[in-house]
């Protein structure tokens, strides 16, 4: 027979923003339930692999430095409740050539919100980073506003002190529908219904699985590989650097973190041009979320090693790989708020491979909604009827 719960709010997917939100809610003393098909911090979805960057000058967009800047406040908020350390403070490099996206992102961003900036000539970022190899001309925007999120960490903190604060969680719990409704909407968890005032759908990849009456917005998911490759030099000048960004010349934007093993770097590819010479066969390649990416393999490794040999003392055999899918949107801003075919629904999704960083305060804008309809976080941009 069919059980039915009643609470105020229900979230549903506890990844990387559904976990804040669940947790902003339940410390506001919202009565809330988190529904999670998998167990929170887990690897098949979007926010495994160790780390996540954070950056402030923003080579996606200069309007995204309000929203990054109330996210440090939000992930600050997070280690203070719960005394963990969960985003370690290494700076930011971006590099490129003279022109390039990343470069002339950063600074852009960096002059728009009077961000403090180093720019650095190619022969001031060779000094300041021999363990990097950069190519003839490669200059450098160097920020103190960067660092390391540790996102299986913020995922399971979040949830930890959601349930503290009085939430209930579900895990290996899949959501089969979301009923929208203006009042009283609802979802189905086996034979459970959850009855609410407001539903958060923050599912990731499967978020439009999950919402089969959201129309089609070209939601993409497609597949990337990390790599952890050995430092073969000295481990100190993997250590200690900053977080990375470098735009090749032939259009492949890549990244990396220092060391925070003391034995590996994680590199990874965020786009690449069409026949670029790191790219392989196997970019932007598409994904069903109920079946996952496909195992990393030996061209992974091949790509990511041509990579790898744009730093100085690391080896070009990775360790170990991870693959890991990214969600994508058609101009690869997010999606935050409410759809008119959806009421009682607040969504978020479409993170187009940059969205950990914002999940504190993306929490917090989703906790407002639910309460209130309305957010004074700057979201604006989000909507998601942007392309009507
Ligand atoms: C390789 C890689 C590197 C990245 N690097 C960076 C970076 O350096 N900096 C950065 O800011 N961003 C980065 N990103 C992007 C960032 O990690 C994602 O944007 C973010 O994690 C997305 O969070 P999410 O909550 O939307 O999805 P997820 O964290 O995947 O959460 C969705 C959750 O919903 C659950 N779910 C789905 N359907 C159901 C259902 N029916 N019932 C119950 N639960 C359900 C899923 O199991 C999952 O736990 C990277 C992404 C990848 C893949």
């Amino acid at each position: 027979m069919a059980e039915t719960v009643h609470t105020d709010t229900v979230v549903v997917g506890l990844g990387a923003m559904g976990s804040q939100a669940l947790w902003q809610l339940a410390r506001r003393g919202v009565p809330a339930v988190g529904v999670e098909q998998f167990a929170p911090g887990h690897d098949r979805g979007s926010s495994h692999g160790e780390s996540r960057i954070i950056r402030t000058a923003y080579v996606e967009g200069a309007e995204y430095v309000p929203f990054v800047r109330a996210a440090w406040e939000h992930w600050a908020d997070l280690e203070r409740a719960s005394g963990q350390d969960l985003l370690l403070r290494t700076g930011t490099l971006m590099a490129g050539a003279p022109g390039s996206g990343a470069v002339t992102g950063a600074l852009t961003a960096a002059a728009h919100h009077g961000l403090a900036h180093e720019h650095l000539s190619p022969e001031q970022a060779r000094a300041r980073f021999p363990h990097h190899r950069f190519a003839a001309g490669e200059e450098a925007v160097v920020e103190e506003e960067g660092g390391v999120l540790l996102p299986e960490a913020a995922i399971g903190t979040a949830v930890r002190l959601a349930r503290e604060a009085g939430a209930r969680v579900l895990t290996e719990a899949p959501v089969t529908r979301v009923v929208p409704d203006a009042e009283r909407p609802s979802v189905w968890v086996g034979g459970t219904e959850i009855r609410a005032r407001r539903v958060v759908v923050t599912a990731g990849s499967w978020l439009p699985r999950a919402l089969p009456g959201l129309p089609d917005l070209g939601i993409r998911v497609e597949r990337r590989v990390l790599g952890w490759f050995p430092v073969t030099g000295d481990p100190a000048a993997h250590s200690g650097g900053p977080v990375f960004a470098r735009d090749e010349a032939d259009g492949t934007l890549w990244y990396g973190f220092p060391s925070l093993d003391g034995r590996t770097v994680k590199i990874g590819v965020h786009a690449e041009a069409p026949g670029s010479r790191f790219a392989g066969a196997q970019w932007g390649e598409p994904v069903d979320p109920d079946e996952g990416p496909r195992a990393p393999d030996a061209e992974d490794a091949a790509r990511l090693g041509r990579l790898a040999e744009r730093l100085a003392g690391v080896g070009t055999e990775p360790e170990r790989m991870a693959a890991c899918m990214y969600t994508m949107t058609p101009d690869e801003h997010f999606l935050i708020g409410h759809r008119r075919e959806l009421p009682g629904l607040v969504l978020a999704g479409g993170f187009s491979g940059h969205g950990f960083k914002f999940a504190s305060a993306v929490g917090a804008a989703l906790a407002d909604l639910a309460q209130h309809g309305r957010t004074d976080l700057p979201i604006a941009m989000f909507d998601p009827h942007r392309w009507d």
